[in-house]
């Protein structure tokens, strides 16, 4: 939550100086590299668009009261608003003002980034009662074709070069579960797998939202040849359900991760299918790229009534849904480290495990007897195909259970090559 209170204020779009704050801020806490790419420069289908950076934005009422100021908030001016200095009248206003009238204290949280537009956010019940007469505007930004578009990213080394992909978008003012609590797990999970050596290679990218992940494909396509595995992050600071989304074509081994990590935590969740709507993951898993890549959310973008609104501030999120969030994503982790699919070296009738000392021994106690189970559940499942995540949703044992089994088995020369299972 501290770290969630500090990136909660920064004016963040999806370039400009609150990207790159945003970004400062998570490399005190991470070893992560900044990225700048120019504005201009050709991206897939995209071009990086020019630099936006706000000097002052104000709206006054006939009677000189202020309705908006981007200083005080900046979500009531549209993202990437252009310049504009004038008196208008209250029609001409209202057609630049954006409100939601069936949340009438909130401020919607609306961009242009694509189109030459000025405007501002205003509460729905702030503009309903405004009396005709004269609007001061101004607004004073500028688009910098020569600025340039920032996006983080660490590479954490395994011993292996398949990788593992995390991303969260880094773009939204003042939002804290549709923005923050993605970049504070993104960041807790990134520390994690820095605590210890790891098998797989991890890579968390924090990219402004669709363009961030358009431009880190266009100059990663050997990196995303070698992801295993992905997940977009957001949301993850509410304290509703889990929802996990699919990558495109559903049943990879990430769409088999999560919901074990999920059913392992003990948690509520529901598992979606993939449709074209929503985060990066819509990047990742266009067919061109076709990544294994998901998307770990609780609260679902769209389906709150506080979504890209000011509600959506540090009281809608919570210390405890943070941290469940990032132990769901760890036991995530864990199963990417250790599911493999193992070969038995001794599959012709079971290999004799007293000779090894590996069997119950007499008055054995109930842990001996477990543990000697979950032996024999790895033992069966070892025919160098069926991942150990299988064996233990058919066993109804632990995954711990059998990762340890697995290790000692493979110490005593029992098991043998172990594979990744299928991606
Ligand atoms: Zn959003």
């Amino acid at each position: 939550m501290a770290l969630a209170a500090e990136l909660f204020p920064i004016p963040r779009s999806i370039t400009g100086p609150g990207a790159r704050e945003t970004l400062e801020v998570v490399r005190r806490r991470i070893p992560l590299d900044v990225v700048e790419v120019p504005s201009g420069s050709p991206a897939l289908d995209w071009t990086v668009p020019a630099e936006w950076s706000v000097r002052e934005a104000w709206l006054e009422a006939p009677d000189g009261t202020r309705l908006a100021d981007y200083a005080e908030n900046p979500l009531q001016l549209l993202g990437y608003s252009v310049s504009y200095d004038g008196v208008v009248s209250r029609d001409e206003l209202l057609e630049h003002v954006f409100t939601l009238e069936d949340r009438p204290h909130a401020v919607p949280y609306r961009t242009a980034y694509y189109t030459e537009r000025w405007g501002f956010c205003l509460a729905y019940d702030v503009v309903r009662d405004l009396p005709d007469g004269d609007y001061r505007v101004h607004i004073d930004t500028t688009h910098h074709t020569s600025g340039s578009l920032s996006y983080g990213e660490l590479v954490v080394p395994g011993r292996s070069d398949d990788e593992v992909l995390v991303s969260t978008h880094i773009c939204h003012p003042l939002q804290a579960n549709d923005n923050v609590s993605g970049i504070v797990a993104a960041t807790a999970l990134a520390q994690h797998v820095l605590s210890a050596p790891r098998e797989l290679t991890y890579r968390f990218v924090f990219v402004p939202g669709t363009i961030g992940s358009i431009v880190w494909l266009s100059r990663h396509r050997d990196a995303a040849d070698r992801v295993r595995a992905g997940m977009v992050l957001t949301a993850l600071g509410d304290p509703a359900r889990f929802v996990y989304k699919q990558s495109r074509r559903g049943g990879r081994w990430i769409d088999e991760v999560v919901p074990a990590a999920l059913a392992a935590a003990g948690v509520e969740h529901e598992v979606r299918a993939f449709d074209p709507y929503g985060y990066d993951e819509r990047q990742y898993c266009s067919p061109g790229f076709d990544l294994p890549v998901g998307r770990l959310s609780r609260s679902t973008h769209a389906e709150y009534p506080e979504y890209h609104t000011s509600l959506d501030d540090l009281s809608f999120i919570d210390g405890a849904s943070l941290a469940a969030s990032v132990g769901v994503l760890e036991g995530v982790v864990d199963l990417l480290e250790h599911d493999r699919c193992w070969r038995s070296t001794s599959p012709y009738g079971e290999p004799q495990l007293g000779r090894r000392g590996l069997y119950r021994q007499i008055g054995a106690t109930i842990d001996a007897k477990a543990r000697e189970l979950a032996l024999l559940w790895v033992l069966s499942g070892a025919d160098g195909s069926t991942p150990l995540r299988e064996v233990a949703q058919r066993s109804g044992l632990e995954f711990a259970a059998l990762r340890d089994a697995a290790s000692l088995l493979h110490e005593h020369g029992l098991l043998a090559d172990p594979a990744l299972p299928p991606a």
